[in-house]
Order: structure tokens, then sequence, then C-alpha cells
């Protein structure tokens, strides 16, 4: 495998640190990777993405975060068309669209509903239960979330 950075022939499996941000919450955690011993430049594997992506939302999901890029990264993460999200909810296309934009403040039943979805996609049973954990909920105070590592991967 060639290094796209540099074109270094040869990378090697370690472990990064991957962060993504999402509103104003940062998401670290460490990951498996392909790394250029030349530039240290790395590419991450689509299932490491995925499975990113997925303890992003989860995280998202159970703290009940309502801001607009909370909500955006939980619909993608479900691949979920905005329109399509917009004809589940009974709202129009618009809505969704200024949700996400910051530009109305988002129905907090739509962030439920979309909170059960996620977590129902990881393999979560989400329910009265969680329903519950989510009244009087604070929004994370802690900015900075670090999430478990994951482990490699197959090859
Ligand atoms: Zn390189």
């Amino acid at each position: 495998m060639k290094c796209a950075q540099c074109g270094h022939e040869g990378l090697e499996s370690g472990v990064v640190e991957r962060t993504v941000n999402v509103g104003e919450l940062g998401y670290t955690a460490e990951v498996p990777a392909k790394v250029c011993s030349s530039c240290g430049a790395y590419r991450l594997s689509l299932d490491t993405l995925r499975k990113f992506g997925e303890l992003v939302a989860a995280d998202l999901a159970r703290e009940g975060v309502s801001s607009p890029d909370a909500f955006k990264y939980m619909r993608k993460q479900l691949r979920l068309p905005a329109k399509e999200l917009s004809a589940l909810l009974d709202v129009s296309p618009e809505t969704v669209s200024r949700w996400e934009n910051g530009k109305y403040p988002i129905d907090p039943r739509a962030v439920k509903l979309l909170g059960v979805m996620v977590l129902a996609s990881v393999g979560d049973r989400p329910g009265l239960e969680y329903l519950r954990s989510l009244v009087q909920k604070r929004e994370p105070r802690d900015l900075v979330r670090r999430l478990p590592a994951l482990l490699a991967t197959g090859g």
C-alpha cells in the first residue's frame, strides 16, 4: 500500500488518535490505522470509520445532545436522507433543513425519536427507560468525549 501523502511505499499497522468534532463536542478514540513511517500520514479502514461513527452517534443519543450538528450527525449515521426523515416526522423538508442549520430550534420530540432510531441501530433496545433518562437531562458539560479504543479487525 502506498502513502497518499508522500508516495512512500509500505504502510504499517499502528494506532492513531482520531478526533471528530460534533458542534462543540470533541470525540476522541484510539483507532487502528495504516501509518506511513515516512510522513506520519495514516489511513483508516471503512470498518473503523463506520464503528467510530456508531460510537459517536450512540453517545450523542444517550446524552440527548440536541445541537443542530448532533442532529445532523445522527441522521447521517442512520443513512437517512433529510427528505425521508421529514416524511417520517410529518414535517416539511425545509423544517429539517432549518433545524440542521440552526435557524429553527429543533423539536425536542424529533431529537428523542432520532435517538431511539440511532440506539436501535447499534443494538440497544431504547424504550421507556431511555426516554425517562432524558427527562431533565443536561447536555454534557465535558466537551471532550473519550470513546473506548477500537480494536483492529481483520488484517
Ligand atoms: Zn507518507
